[in-house]
């Protein structure tokens, strides 16, 4: 058998995948690709000014300790107080450059930067100074601690989880074992580790909840209830963002506008909740035309719109023919048609306006006699 040759770039990625399915929590399971990245720029967004605060505690925690030494209520351990001040500037430096800077591979990279800066002049002697391990380096592990709690990305959670371990290491490999024995020191070491975990793992779940309400609000909140389609708020948002979109890509883009003829002749034998029904039946035939993930809402009372992008743009007038045709289909005794406009995109055009030659073609349809699509002219 051949000898197998393992190489680092297939490795890292392997190790971030297993520890990505070790820290999954039930609470993410489901989301697909796109909504777990949506959540974690969520995440980003909400921890980072609380990570560049506990950074910045940190610096302050360092300034501090400096000052105790100067008025020497604290022993030294071997860093003048200037180099110490000079050290707590360089942490809040970078505290500063997490609340800042855009990509967060380059705030990981001061965090990692911070950290260590505050871990060596706080719990790391030069060389022939007292050493005042214990103390110092717990004050300086509940920054580690807190700071893991805040991670979002599997990739910074093992960065930090590993700068802890090293320096932890280094410590023993520099000053031999601690006092309290090499055994205790990493469970200790490990502890911070752990705690750390726990902590960003609970935090993670509260921010799931958040980020699927929020969710479930702005679906609602886009949602025409009756006949599932969007509303006018929906709308608002989607067709405006998919046209500009559109139009910059230089697509073509076709808005249709469609109204139920005589609706309240049919309140008025049916009834509201046989009006309802009609409503409900349109938007049916909508959603099965258009999909889940077009762009059609109900507008008003009867008033519904679509907007077709591509080829689709093209073929507007037969798409609001085949739509006319599929409801003015008898249901039981209750008859139904549809007027419609159609308004091709012009260009330099808004949707607005877009939407504005559309009802009047919408308006050409019911003057010419209901029941028939109209295509707006070139304004
Ligand atoms: P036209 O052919 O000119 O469009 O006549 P129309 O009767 O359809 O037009 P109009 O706009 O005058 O009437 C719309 C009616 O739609 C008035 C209102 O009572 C009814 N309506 C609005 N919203 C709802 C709703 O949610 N449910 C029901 N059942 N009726 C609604
Ligand atoms: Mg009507
Ligand atoms: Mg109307």
């Amino acid at each position: 058998m051949r000898a197998q040759t393992v190489h680092a770039p297939t490795v890292v990625p392997g190790l971030l995948h297993s520890l990505r399915v070790l820290l999954s929590r039930k609470s993410t399971r489901g989301l697909d690709a796109a909504e777990r990245e949506d959540l974690a720029r969520a995440q980003l967004r909400a921890t980072r000014p609380i990570v560049s605060g506990v950074l910045l505690c940190g610096a302050v925690m360092m300034g501090i300790i400096a000052l105790f030494e100067l008025v020497e209520v604290t022993p030294s351990i071997g860093y003048p107080v200037w180099a110490q001040l000079l050290a707590a500037v360089g942490v809040a430096a970078c505290a500063a450059g997490i609340a800042r800077l855009e990509h967060w591979q380059h705030r990981l990279m001061l965090l990692l930067g911070g950290t260590l800066i505050a871990g060596i002049f706080m719990s790391m002697p030069l060389p022939g100074a007292a050493g005042q391990l214990a103390l110092r380096t717990g004050l300086f592990q509940l920054l580690p601690l807190a700071l893991m709690a805040l991670m979002v990305r599997p990739v910074s959670l093992l960065a930090l989880a590993m700068l802890i371990v090293v320096m932890a290491q280094l410590r023993i490999a520099l000053y031999g074992a601690p006092g309290t024995g090499t055994a205790l020191y990493w469970l200790y070491t490990l502890t911070t580790i752990g705690f750390g975990l726990v902590l960003a793992g609970y935090r993670t779940d509260f921010a799931v909840s958040a980020w699927r309400m929020r969710r479930r609000l702005v679906q609602q909140a886009h949602t025409d209830e009756l006949t599932g389609l969007l509303n006018r708020n929906g709308w608002g948002d989607h067709a405006i963002a998919a046209h500009a979109q559109a139009a910059a890509a230089g697509r073509p883009i076709a808005v249709v506008v469609l109204d139920i003829d005589f609706f309240k002749r049919i309140n008025d034998d049916y009834g509201h909740d046989g009006g309802d029904a009609v409503l409900q039946r349109l938007g049916g035939i909508m959603r099965a035309r258009v999909g889940t993930t077009g762009c059609a809402a109900r507008i008003g009372g009867e008033e519904f719109a679509v907007l077709l992008e591509g080829n689709d743009a093209l073929e507007a007038q037969a798409f609001a023919e085949r739509l006319r045709r599929e409801f003015g289909k008898t249901q039981g005794d209750v008859t139904t048609t549809l007027s419609a406009g159609v308004a091709h995109h012009q260009p330099g055009e808004t949707l607005r306006d877009q939407m504005r030659r559309a009802d009047m073609a919408l308006y050409e349809a019911k003057r010419e006699g209901r029941d028939r699509v109209h295509v707006a002219g070139v304004s």
